[in-house]
């Protein structure tokens, strides 16, 4: 089954609103293959979500970088999937690794999440991936499976998700896993959804990958058999994200 490429950009905790409105208009002056061929989602800080949504092309979507674990209620600082829905926000990243490292959330802690925001009809970019340490130990896959079965047990469709491998050491350092790395850990990750979950889930998801990619090595890493695509920093605030997007065409 041919699964379509899936490009995000998780903008982070960046920008003014005059400086995303420079990257919509870039984003929305680029020349890319049609939705039919390619996903593409940006992902803004909360605040600037409205502003991206009504100003960006209708052929690109927009990501929420987070929402809380349950229905929202007295949760100071949270933003609910309720919300996120309220306002036509179709996607949202969950369990990336700067909020797992930074903010301690635990594999059952995204797992959570990532099911009620299914739930609630929202589609889930879910985060993956090892550190340094744990590469190093050759942890790397007993890591990322560990923090696959966390989703995996609680929820049932996967049709909505789209697994991020983002190996920490690479996020952000301008150090990106070699073409075969990346693929070594994607090959690894579907066949644990085969073994785990089914067939035709490990078939049909789609995983991507995440940790500096940029506008030059992009095309490598989107050759490989089990890259569906990527999430990307740093360079989706760039003109090279429209590049990436064409990674794959
Ligand atoms: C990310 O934060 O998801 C990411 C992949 O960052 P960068 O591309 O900057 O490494």
């Amino acid at each position: 089954m041919a699964r379509k490429f899936f490009v995000g950009g998780n903008w982070k905790c960046n920008g003014t609103s005059e400086e995303v409105k420079k990257i919509v208009s870039t984003l929305n002056g680029g020349q890319v293959a049609s939705a039919d061929v390619v996903d593409v989602v940006v992902s803004p800080p909360f605040v600037f979500l409205p502003l991206v949504k009504s100003l960006l092309r209708s052929d690109f979507h927009v990501a929420a970088q987070n929402c809380w674990v349950k229905k929202g209620g007295a949760y100071t600082g949270e933003i609910s999937a309720e919300m996120l829905l309220n306002l036509n926000i179709p996607w949202v990243i969950l369990g990336h690794s700067e909020r797992r490292l930074l903010l301690g959330e635990s594999n059952e802690f995204v797992g959570d999440k990532v099911a009620y925001a299914l739930s609630k009809g929202l589609k889930v970019i879910a985060c993956v991936g090892e550190t340094l340490e744990q590469r190093e130990s050759g942890a790397t896959v007993e890591v990322v499976a560990a923090q696959t079965k966390a989703i995996a047990e609680r929820i049932s469709d996967w049709t909505n998700v789209v697994l991020a491998y983002e190996p920490v050491w690479a996020i952000g350092t301008g150090k990106v896993a070699t073409p075969a790395q990346a693929q070594e850990v994607h090959c690894e990750l579907r066949k644990w959804l085969q073994i785990n979950v089914s067939v035709e889930v490990a078939e049909s998801t789609r995983i991507i990958y995440g940790g500096s990619v940029n506008g030059a090595n992009c095309k490598e890493l989107a050759a490989q058999p089990d890259v569906d695509g990527f999430l990307v920093g740093g360079a989706s605030l760039k003109p090279e994200f429209v590049d990436i997007i064409n990674s794959a065409t």
